[in-house]
């Protein structure tokens, strides 16, 4: 049967067809999987970069980390914080490795990994979070090759960001809740210090986190200062 003749079955056959030939249209029919995967990521830079804009203004927990970077003299211009398509946020090779990366100096920006994320409260935990590694760099004169000095962040930026918030809203309701929160903060700040180039083994950066982790872990800045 030539293409063009009319099928040979009833309605519900060319419905079908006409269905069909929809589906294609809609899902693109001449584009390439190449121009789609484009498109999609055009499409997450564009939901990420709105939602950050959002958050720089509206959330409480980002608004207060600029506010107090600004006092600490290094204002964050919201260009410095940006959306981009990541190949996967765990193969980075920055010092973070999470949907979101800290750039240190001299670029003192943050990455974000668009179309990685689950939620607007995932985007802001991930922009605290980075804003603190920035803060402490702002403040104290990090060095990241120091895996003592970068376990200390971690261990802060994970305590305060809101990283581990699911294992706070148990809180209320469950007994054992800070050993949860501080296995949460522990198991993360590991992770990324075993991902800083300068970090030999896990057992190392276990050992750094272990060697700060009292200090650091109560060292909340600027969260305990009222200006
Ligand atoms: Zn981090």
């Amino acid at each position: 049967m030539a293409s063009s003749d009319p099928p040979s079955s009833s309605t519900p056959s060319s419905s079908f067809d006409r269905f069909l030939r929809k589906a294609q249209l809609v899902t693109g029919l001449g584009v390439t999987d190449e121009e789609r995967a484009k498109d999609l990521e055009a499409l997450n830079v564009r939901r990420c970069e709105k939602m950050k804009k959002d958050l720089m203004e509206s959330s409480p927990l980002v608004v207060f980390m600029l506010k107090h970077l600004r006092l600490s003299g290094c204002q964050v211009p919201e260009e410095n914080i940006f959306c981009v398509p990541c190949q996967s946020p765990y193969t980075t090779t920055n010092y973070t490795a999470h949907a979101g990366a800290y750039l240190p100096h001299p670029h003192g920006a943050l990455k974000l990994c668009a179309g990685h994320f689950f939620s607007t409260q995932h985007v802001e935990s991930t922009i605290t979070h980075e804003l603190l590694h920035m803060f402490d760099e702002c403040r104290f004169k990090v060095d990241w090759t120091n895996l003592r000095h970068h376990a200390c962040s971690e261990i802060r930026a994970n305590n305060l960001s809101g990283d581990c918030r699911y294992f706070r809203e148990l809180r209320r309701g469950f007994v054992g809740f800070t050993k949860q929160h501080q296995a949460c903060v522990r198991r993360r700040a590991i992770t990324s210090v075993a991902a800083n180039p300068a970090c030999p083994s896990l057992a190392h950066a276990e050992r750094a986190v272990n060697e700060v982790w009292e200090s650091c872990l109560s060292d909340t800045r600027p969260f305990d200062e009222i200006y």
